[in-house]
Formats: structure tokens, C-alpha cells, sequence
């Protein structure tokens, strides 16, 4: 078999600690809208409500290898570019219908990203009932930082999941307030969809999302994860 155009390569991100080359390749990337309690309350609702998801092309990763600092593209059609810090996961083994208690089996690391959001265009779209890709799946709308071998990874109890921007904390919070767990997100989002290795997961951010414009830098970090620097660059 021969594509009769240009097929498109596969986006991948870089692994911390790997050999030079090796990289995690991107299948789907998954998202859970409003897991932390005070973000969803700054977004005009309760907290407590079952988990929904949404995607965003394979594609829209923007990979910041450690040391390195990303350059994102300030989006079009938007003013107002938001940010949200999340804890990524990164599966490894694929299954449909896995139980909370066997998820962490599917992991295979985590890594610092920055589900970027056209809030503007998110929220016109909400006011109209229509889907919300135009203001969460566009180009380079996932910065992401390395993954991390889950074995590598120190998440627990009390670990720290903050975003600066200029130096200035926007965003600060700890990895055990989300409202659904890593394992109880894999239980839910595997009922609906069949997770595959290279699936990524934005688990949802936490309060303090804001907008940042063409000059800023954002540093985002998840204590025992590590951490990821982006700075905005005109189009
Ligand atoms: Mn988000």
C-alpha cells in the first residue's frame, strides 16, 4: 500500500531521561473539564458534577524538551488566550472498561502541560450550545513537557501544581484537590472511548486561569513531575 498524499508524521514528545531520539508518541489527547473545585466555581458552577471530557487533535501538542523554552504562536481569532496548568497523563498500555483500581497498570508517566484555551471563542460557543473545539483543539494549543517515566514521578499528597507568568504565581494549587482521581478519570473516560498507548490525559486545572499576551512567559510546574517554560511570540 502506497498514500496517495503526504501522510501526515506522528507528533511525539521528548522523555526525560531517555536515550537521545527515544520519544513518547502522541495517539489522542484527551481533556477533563472542571476537576478542580474552585476552578469550576470561577467558571460559574457548583464542583461537583460528574466528569466530561473533551479532545484535542493529536497535533496541537507544541513538545518543550527539559532546559528548553517553547515558543507559542499568540492563536488568531481570539483576545483572550488563557491559560490552564495541568498534570498530563501519558498511557501506555491501551484497554476499554478499566477499573479505577487496576488504572495506574495503564500508565506509563506524566508530564507539566498548558491546556491553552481560546476563552472567547470557548464562551460564545458555550452561549450557543455548540461544541468547543474552536476555543480548546487549535494549533499549538498543548504545550507539554517532557514525559516522565512514572516510576521517575513523585506525585502525592500535598504536590504542588503551579503556573507563574512573568514571575507572578497566577495559578496554585495541589495535585490531590482534583475532583476526580487519575484512576477514577481512567475508569470514566474508558467507558466512553477505548484508551490506546500514546493517549494523553489533561486532567483539568486548577483556580487562576487569566489571559497572557504576545512577550509573556509562562512557567508551569508540578512538583515531582517537573516543570515547562513557554513564552508567547507574535504570529
Ligand atoms: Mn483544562
Amino acid at each position: 500500500m502506497s498514500f496517495v498524499v503526504p501522510a501526515a508524521p506522528i507528533p511525539s514528545i521528548p522523555v526525560k531521561g531517555a536515550a537521545a531520539g527515544d520519544a513518547f508518541p502522541v495517539h489522542r489527547i484527551y481533556c477533563v473539564g472542571r476537576n478542580y473545585v474552585e476552578h469550576a466555581i470561577e467558571m460559574g458552577h457548583s464542583g461537583r458534577e460528574a466528569p466530561f471530557f473533551f479532545m484535542k487533535p493529536a497535533d496541537a501538542v507544541l513538545p518543550v524538551a527539559e532546559g528548553e523554552v517553547g515558543r507559542m504562536h499568540y492563536p488568531s481569532l481570539t483576545h483572550s488566550l488563557h491559560h490552564e496548568v495541568e498534570l498530563v497523563v501519558a498511557i501506555g498500555k491501551g484497554g476499554r472498561d478499566i477499573a479505577a483500581a487496576d488504572a495506574l497498570d495503564h500508565v506509563w508517566g506524566y508530564a507539566v502541560g498548558l491546556d491553552m484555551t481560546r476563552r472567547d471563542l470557548q464562551n460564545d460557543m458555550k452561549k450557543q450550545g455548540r461544541p468547543w473545539c474552536i476555543g480548546k483543539g487549535f494549533d499549538e494549543s498543548a504545550p507539554i513537557g517532557a514525559v516522565v517515566p512514572k516510576a521517575l514521578c513523585g506525585l502525592g499528597a500535598g504536590t504542588k501544581i503551579v503556573l507563574e507568568v512573568n514571575g507572578v504565581v497566577r495559578q496554585a494549587s495541589e495535585i490531590d484537590k482534583l475532583i476526580w482521581s487519575v484512576p477514577e478519570i481512567i475508569e470514566h473516560l474508558s467507558a466512553a472511548w477505548t484508551l490506546a498507548s500514546g493517549d494523553l490525559i489533561f486532567t483539568g486545572t486548577p483556580e487562576g486561569v487569566a489571559a497572557v499576551v504576545v512577550g509573556d512567559t509562562l512557567h508551569a510546574r508540578i512538583d515531582g513531575v517537573g516543570s515547562l517554560e513557554v513564552n508567547v511570540v507574535a504570529r
